[in-house]
């Protein structure tokens, strides 16, 4: 017998999706955010969040958890690889953006506590080390210049954690742990009090932009009217704009077993951001590795690899977890991967593609501190071309 067509649209879901006046296609920490902004500006328009996936599952939901702008080390290597000026504005965007995260959320919400976060060297790295903490003075004046604060990095000894690593971390004090899913649960539950209509399992194919409006083409072939679209699909941008520059870059995260004790106080980072870890209850949480395999871990499959699982582990084992006895390695729990949106320049994008759609993408490895900051500025430029 023939198949007839997989799935065809009711009348009635045609006449639900006939027409919105924004269409925001992703509902991660920006697609959302963006969204309440959008409603309390305009709170007579219909603005729809449309997302391929459950929960924000791309990023959002499979974060690590850290409110953090970057350790000293990244701002130095993000200097080299931009600019002074590139590099500084981002450190702003997301210093600026973990205080607006706090204000419109509070702390208790999105489970914030303020440990402060770390960046640890190992004894191998005894001169980069030195080399950064000759630089701390420099970066903390220009810092200062930008958000006023005279003091983002401190020399801080790590105390008794029991890691083998130098004695002494370089210290931010503004930093500290979030819950994950805290912070979606209360952005999401703000989106539906404001009125913001969220859709999951809609894949958008197509944009395509008309005179007077935009047509949506869901992957069924369903046209949705819209006036105006932001995209907000951050990694997954390519697929649906393959001129914009904006890489996947998967994160792969662990959580060990329960531990006898906790080593740990906040949120660290080592290997400038390419690994990153955790306290989280009596368990560890720890991420990265990536760039032990660039080129492997530039893609939009969100599943975990031998190589960094094994790369992690030894990490671990050798650095978080050196006494642990041999016979009894520590077993990891939990793993997942996610996607992030990568360019050799982390400050995101967000601009005008045409007249009708705006972009927010390019989030990179710290848009959770991001997305606040990243919600007013969307607001910043539609006011300047819609109203
Ligand atoms: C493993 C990992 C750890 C991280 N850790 C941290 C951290 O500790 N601190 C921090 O600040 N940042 C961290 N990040 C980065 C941060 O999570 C992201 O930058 C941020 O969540 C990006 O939010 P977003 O809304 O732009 O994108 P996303 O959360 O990726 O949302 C994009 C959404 O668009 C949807 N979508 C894409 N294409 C389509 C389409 N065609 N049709 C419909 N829907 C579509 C996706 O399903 C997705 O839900 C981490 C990221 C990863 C992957």
């Amino acid at each position: 017998m023939q198949e007839v067509s997989s799935h065809t649209f009711s009348y009635w879901e045609k006449q639900y999706l006939a027409h919105t006046h924004w269409l925001i296609v992703g509902a991660g920490l920006v697609g959302l955010q963006s969204a309440i902004a959008l409603k309390e500006q305009f709170p007579n328009k219909r603005i729809l969040v449309i997302d391929e996936k459950a929960l924000g599952n791309a990023a959002s939901f499979r974060n690590a958890g850290f409110a953090c702008f970057g350790s000293a080390g990244e701002l130095i290597d993000e200097m080299r690889r931009t600019s002074a000026d590139e590099a500084l504005k981002l450190y702003e965007r997301r210093y600026l953006g973990i205080q607006k995260l706090i204000q419109n959320f509070g702390k208790e919400a999105i489970g914030f506590e303020a440990t402060g976060g770390y960046e640890v060297f190992t004894e191998s790295e005894a001169d980069k080390f030195s080399d950064i903490s000759a630089q701390l003075m420099g970066l903390n004046q220009q810092l200062q210049a930008i958000h006023g604060n005279a003091n983002t990095f401190q020399l801080k000894e790590i105390g008794s954690t029991g890691m083998r690593a130098l004695p002494t971390a370089v210290f931010a004090a503004e930093e500290g742990p979030i819950q994950t899913h805290l912070l979606y649960k209360a952005v999401r539950e703000k989106a539906a009090k404001v009125g913001v209509e969220i859709l999951e399992g809609y894949t958008v194919a197509a944009i395509d932009d008309k005179v007077g409006g935009v047509s949506i083409w869901l992957s069924d072939a369903l046209e949705i009217q819209c006036d105006f679209v932001l995209v907000a699909t951050n990694g997954f941008s390519k697929r649906l704009m393959p001129e914009v520059a904006v890489s996947p870059a998967r994160g792969q995260v662990f959580i060990t077993e329960p531990l006898p004790y906790q080593p740990l106080n906040g949120i660290y980072h080592a290997d400038d951001g390419y690994i990153y870890f955790r306290s989280l209850g009596d368990r560890i949480l720890i991420g990265g590795g990536r760039n032990q395999a660039f080129a492997a871990e530039e893609t939009m499959q969100m599943h975990n690899t031998e190589l960094i699982r094994n790369y992690i582990h030894q990490y671990v084992s050798e650095v978080i977890l050196p006494h642990r006895p041999k016979d009894n390695p520590v077993k990891f729990e939990y793993q997942w991967a996610g996607i992030m949106g990568m360019n050799e320049n982390r400050n995101p994008i967000i601009q005008f593609h045409s007249s009708r759609i705006l972009l927010a993408i390019r989030m990179g490895g710290m848009g959770v501190a991001l997305s606040s900051w990243v919600a007013e500025e969307v607001m910043k430029q539609v006011k300047e071309i819609v109203i």
